[in-house]
């Protein structure tokens, strides 16, 4: 991978980005994502955000080797404090956990003034995400689920809004899969459920030998809900 040959995770995020927009990509390692969105689109500016000094040297020179330091800051911080308000309309974060992504927008709240577009790239726990977008005013408009050396990521897209009606019906099982991805059931997502399903019903199991106790007891509660909210979706 580099800045003008991404991996196809990032070129899915890359074609969310609106042409002309002002982004933050937090947590950017070594910035190819700003620098394949300001390589193709001569309107593009960015931030380059990032919490760890190795990567943020490595954004650094990134940068600068691509010739792009006029239009990306490589600005070090934690999430979204590299941000003043109103300074970018789009926000990546990508190749994180969904915990540490909610987190980082819910800690810089403020700094999501003036941001029309939230695109998020959780490696694993999506639902928390969506959770955080539905409590905190935010529409998911798209979702996008794909397999890439093995491993499977999902990708989340959202604008201000309200989303009731998206939500209307079988909420808690949408949050936990999607509501555009269980619509789209790929190959991808058929594949990350039938393996969660597997770990989860290998726990229940474990929890047949477990001395029974009221913690046990509602872990097992929540797992079988779990199990019957994927299974239901899995046999359509
Ligand atoms: N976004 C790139 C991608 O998707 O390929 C890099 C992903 S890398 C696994 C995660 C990066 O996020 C690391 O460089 C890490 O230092 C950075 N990071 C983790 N927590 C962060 C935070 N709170 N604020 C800014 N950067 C953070």
């Amino acid at each position: 991978m580099n800045e003008r040959h991404l991996s196809e995770r990032l070129i899915r995020v890359a074609n969310y980005v609106p042409k002309g927009a002002k982004v933050a990509d937090i947590g950017s390692d070594h910035a190819y994502l700003p620098c394949y969105l300001c390589l193709d689109d001569p309107e593009c500016t960015a931030i380059a955000g990032e919490v760890n000094e190795g990567p943020f040297q490595s954004a650094k020179k990134q940068v600068e080797k691509s010739g792009l330091a006029e239009r990306i800051d490589v600005r070090k911080g934690n999430g979204l404090e590299v941000l003043a308000p109103n300074e970018v309309d789009t926000v990546t974060i990508a190749g994180m956990g969904g915990s540490l992504i909610s987190t980082i927008l819910d800690e810089g709240r403020d700094k999501l003034e003036g941001v029309k577009t939230l695109i998020l790239q959780p490696n694993v726990s999506a639902h928390i995400i969506r959770r955080w977008l539905r409590e905190n005013g935010w529409l998911l408009i798209a979702e996008e689920i794909l397999e890439e050396d093995n491993k499977i990521y999902e990708i989340l897209i959202a604008n201000r809004g309200d989303d009731t009606y998206l939500y209307e019906e079988h909420t808690e099982q949408k949050i936990l899969l999607g509501p555009y991805l269980i619509k789209e059931a790929n190959s991808a997502f058929h594949r990350k459920w039938q393996e969660e399903l597997k770990n989860w019903k290998r726990v229940l199991a474990q929890f047949e030998n477990a001395n029974a106790n009221e913690q046990v007891e509602q872990k097992r509660r929540e797992l079988l809900n779990q199990i019957s909210m994927v299974e239901e979706v899995l046999v359509q």
